[in-house]
């Protein structure tokens, strides 16, 4: 018999404003009285999983496992980039006209609703790292910058950053002795790899599209902590890319 399926509790928000902040990336702000439940795990790679029915949003409310079962249900996972206390945003990478999410976000208003489980969440960095690094592209930016933004002002650090081009290319408010490098499409493997990485007990978050994550663990495998994983696979809608990761763990 098919083992039950755990039945997690759906937030529902409304979009107060989008603002488009680089060319690709659209932040979607939301609150209303469903803010008050959605918990903050004080990880700062906070993360939702936002639902999206194929058949129509159902009325009353949201059984995410019933609807599962019924095949009304796909998925699609976001970071919370920054809370309020009136609001949360999350800011999605604008690949085109290909997907649910990214065209999603593009097009939504302020007064519409929209619903995710979550949040779930595993990392924060480490106060006591001597260093921290940090790896990715444009999908781990909400985190990566999440985490940058967290750092006390004593701490230090790199980021090694892919996006497009200059125009996607994000301030984060901080302290902290982060030096930002930001580096172009299929250039981040290398500018991982030829940083000499420094004395001391390292901190590394790394995160983007799996090819590339998938190197970079063998990179980075003597840095005393890790946060590694894929967001997403190019040629991969995520239910297909969540397959595969569950039996090719990167
Ligand atoms: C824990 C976690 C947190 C994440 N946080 C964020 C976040 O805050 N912001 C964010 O933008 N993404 C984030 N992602 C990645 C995001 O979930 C995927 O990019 C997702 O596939 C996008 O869904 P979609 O409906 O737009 O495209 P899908 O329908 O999933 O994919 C359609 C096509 O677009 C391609 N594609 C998907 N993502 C990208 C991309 N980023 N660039 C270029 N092509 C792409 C796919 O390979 C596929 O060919 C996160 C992923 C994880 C696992």
């Amino acid at each position: 018999m098919p083992a039950p399926q755990r039945t997690r509790p759906v937030h529902t928000l409304t979009v107060t404003r989008t603002e488009w902040i680089t060319p690709h990336m659209v932040r979607v702000w939301a609150g209303g009285p469903g803010l008050a439940a959605v918990a903050d795990n004080g990880f700062t790679d906070n993360y939702v999983k936002l639902l999206f029915f194929p058949d129509g949003r159902p009325e009353g409310p949201l059984d995410a496992a019933e609807l599962r079962a019924s095949g009304n249900l796909v998925t699609r996972t976001y970071t919370i980039r920054h809370r309020t206390p009136d609001e949360l945003a999350i800011d999605f990478v604008h690949h085109g006209d290909t997907g649910l999410a990214g065209p999603w976000a593009a097009a939504v208003r302020p007064g519409e609703e929209f619903s995710f489980m979550g949040p779930g969440g595993a990392y924060r960095p480490d106060d006591s790292a001597d260093w921290h690094l940090f790896a990715g592209d444009a999908a781990a930016l909400p985190a990566i910058g999440a985490a940058i933004e967290s750092l006390p002002a004593h701490a230090v650090g790199v980021a090694f950053l892919e996006v497009d081009d200059s125009a996607e290319e994000q301030k984060f408010v901080t302290e902290a002795a982060v030096d930002i490098r930001w580096v172009a499409p299929g250039t981040l493997v290398d500018a991982v790899r030829e940083y000499p990485l420094p004395a001391g007990r390292g901190h590394a978050f790394v995160h983007g599209e799996t090819g590339a994550v998938k190197q970079l663990r063998s990179v980075l495998a003597d840095v005393d902590q890790l946060s590694i994983s894929g967001y997403w696979r190019r040629g991969m809608a995520e239910p297909e890319f969540q397959a595969a990761k569950r039996t090719d763990p990167v």
